[in-house]
């Protein structure tokens, strides 16, 4: 059962703009008042007050999957219909509850084996569909749209999207970008959808003869310089999606800056570090019932901003998705004290240097692993002489470094360009 085109019209002409915070606030209070006195879940407390849910993160949601959904299904069940179905590269993994109904089930691609089940109905499929449309099409909407989506793995979801107007094409990161060019310049889409690395990757292929007029960045973090590259490549600006399993979370407006999608989802925000504005955002979905998502703590690293945008979206405004929390680095001031350092500090300091083109930085106790591209005695030289400088400005304890030459690593691996593996005391 396929979510039905009029039900994806539907919410693609009910979803509406705001430009009042006091019209969207009132919009957000009835939204969660009909969810909270009407989920379906043993898990969460009956209580119309959001105050009363506990704050919960992935591996509570993972451990109580079964009290969590609607329909009883156990993680395990689900676990093995979404991999069977990854398996036969048979993109509709479903499941058919008691009473018929088909839940799609759906794998997010979590790193370090945490990797997340979804569960939507046919219902909350066309909703998404709707309002990722009404968010992300470019006008006029009833122009002919040809759209070119780069996922690890199709699933429903996606799909769902396919009308006279809109032709909708889906290329699997799992194989190798080469073999996709033709099929790509073949369909010349007007709209480009892939991960940010893709992207970047697609911007250099000398064969490559598209011209997307909107280009979308999904599910990694979109650097600057990236950004700035993959744009004068194609000459037209990168917008933004932040989308995840646990739901659709922000959008790139027509002046590309990043709003929440407050009518969607309400969002809490854990604070980090209240003076530069970053936080984890706790998230309660609106729409989603087959799998209630209330309260859930997100390990992602936001930034706030609080300026007014010349879009005159009253929806709140993001300057940056950083990254996940896990991407915080834990250094030492020069007394001992634990510093959070952030992944940007880092990223500045290798991209200062015209030299190193790619870099991942990985932390290892007291050591920076350090993978550069190229990688050569200069580009080594340039990071040594940019960390150093780092940690004198910040006043920190150096950290030993370790160079060593990258591999070359699949398209549909997430790119974390700095990660902590483990923290500062835990290494020799
Ligand atoms: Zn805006």
């Amino acid at each position: 059962m396929k979510p039905s085109k009029w039900q994806i019209l539907k919410s693609f002409f009910h979803t509406r703009n705001y430009t009042e915070r006091a019209a969207l606030e009132a919009h957000q209070q009835k939204q969660l008042d009909r969810l909270l006195t009407n989920h379906n879940s043993r898990f969460y407390p009956h209580s119309a007050k959001l105050q009363d849910y506990p704050v919960i993160n992935k591996r509570i949601f993972m451990q109580h999957f079964a009290d969590i959904n609607a329909y009883g299904i156990s993680e395990k069940d689900a676990l093995s219909v979404a991999l069977k179905a990854e398996e036969s590269r048979d993109f509709s993994p479903v499941f058919q509850t008691t009473s018929g109904k088909e839940i799609t089930v759906g794998l997010s691609s979590g790193t370090s084996g945490n990797r997340g089940i979804f569960l939507v109905s046919p219902e909350e499929s066309a909703l998404w569909a709707g309002y990722m449309l009404k968010r992300m099409l470019p006008r006029p909407y009833l122009a002919r749209h040809s759209i070119a989506f780069f996922l690890r793995a199709n699933s429903n979801l996606y799909t769902a999207v396919k009308s006279p107007l809109i032709r909708f094409e889906f290329y699997d990161l799992l194989e190798a970008l080469d073999a996709h060019i033709p099929r790509l310049n073949a369909q010349k889409p007007t709209i480009l959808i892939a991960p940010a690395q893709v992207l970047q990757q697609l911007a250099q292929h000398p064969d490559l003869a598209i011209h997307p007029k909107k280009i979308i960045s999904v599910a990694e973090v979109l650097e600057p310089q990236v950004k700035t590259r993959i744009e004068q490549r194609f000459g037209t600006p990168v917008h933004q999606i932040y989308q995840c399993t646990e739901g659709f979370l922000a959008h790139t407006c027509a002046h590309g800056n990043l709003h929440l999608n407050e009518d969607m989802v309400y969002i809490e925000k854990d604070w980090i570090d209240r003076e530069s504005g970053r936080f984890a955002p706790i998230i309660t979905d609106f729409n989603r019932k087959s799998q209630p998502v209330i309260r859930y703590r997100l390990d992602d690293v936001l930034i706030a901003n609080d300026a007014p945008c010349p879009c005159g979206s009253a929806f709140a405004r993001i300057s940056a998705i950083e990254g996940r929390c896990d991407d915080i680095l834990d250094a030492r001031t020069a007394n001992g004290e634990p510093y959070a350092l952030y992944a940007d500090f880092i990223r500045r300091a290798m991209i200062s240097d015209d030299l190193i083109q790619e870099y991942r930085v990985e932390q290892h106790g007291k050591a920076l692993h350090i993978f550069l591209t190229p990688d050569t005695e200069q580009t080594r030289a340039a990071a040594t002489r940019n960390l150093d400088r780092l940690w004198q400005t910040l006043q920190l304890r150096p950290f030993n470094y370790i160079f060593q030459p990258e591999q070359t690593r699949p398209l549909h691996q997430k790119r974390r360009r700095v990660t902590k593996i483990s923290p500062y005391g835990e290494n020799p």
